[in-house]
C-alpha cells in the first residue's frame, strides 16, 4: 500500500469539527493490519486532531471511519499530540482486530 496515496485520500477529507479540509502534511500514518489503516490527523483550522481508520483493497478505500466517540473527541481534543499510551493503544488493538470491521464500528 502506497502510503503518500493514503495520505492524499485523507487530504481530500474535511474536517469534522469546522469543515475544513486536511491537508497531506497533517496526516499521519500509525498503522495497520492487513486492509484497515490507522492514521491521525490534525486539523490546522481548528487544531482538533481525530483518529481515522480506513478500509484499503486493491489500491481502493473502501471504507473510512471518522467519528469518534465524544468520550474519545474529548480525549484527543486534550491530548496532542498522540501520547505513547494512545500508541500502544492503537498497536494492541491492531494485534487483537480479528477484521470485522463491520461490527467494529456498529455499522
Ligand atoms: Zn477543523
Amino acid at each position: 500500500m502506497d502510503e503518500k496515496f493514503l495520505k492524499k485520500l485523507l487530504a481530500t477529507m474535511k474536517c469534522g469539527m469546522c469543515g475544513n479540509q486536511y491537508q497531506a502534511g497533517n496526516v499521519n500514518i500509525l498503522g495497520h493490519k492487513e486492509d484497515l489503516w490507522f492514521l491521525s490527523v490534525f486539523c490546522p483550522s481548528c487544531k482538533s486532531q481525530g483518529l481515522v481508520a480506513a478500509v484499503v483493497k486493491e489500491g481502493k478505500v473502501t471504507d473510512v471511519v471518522t467519528e469518534l466517540t465524544p468520550e474519545e473527541q474529548k480525549r484527543l481534543s486534550t491530548a496532542a499530540p498522540l501520547t505513547s499510551d494512545d500508541l500502544m493503544d492503537i498497536h494492541s488493538f491492531l494485534r487483537d482486530f480479528n477484521g470485522d470491521f463491520a461490527s467494529l464500528f456498529g455499522t
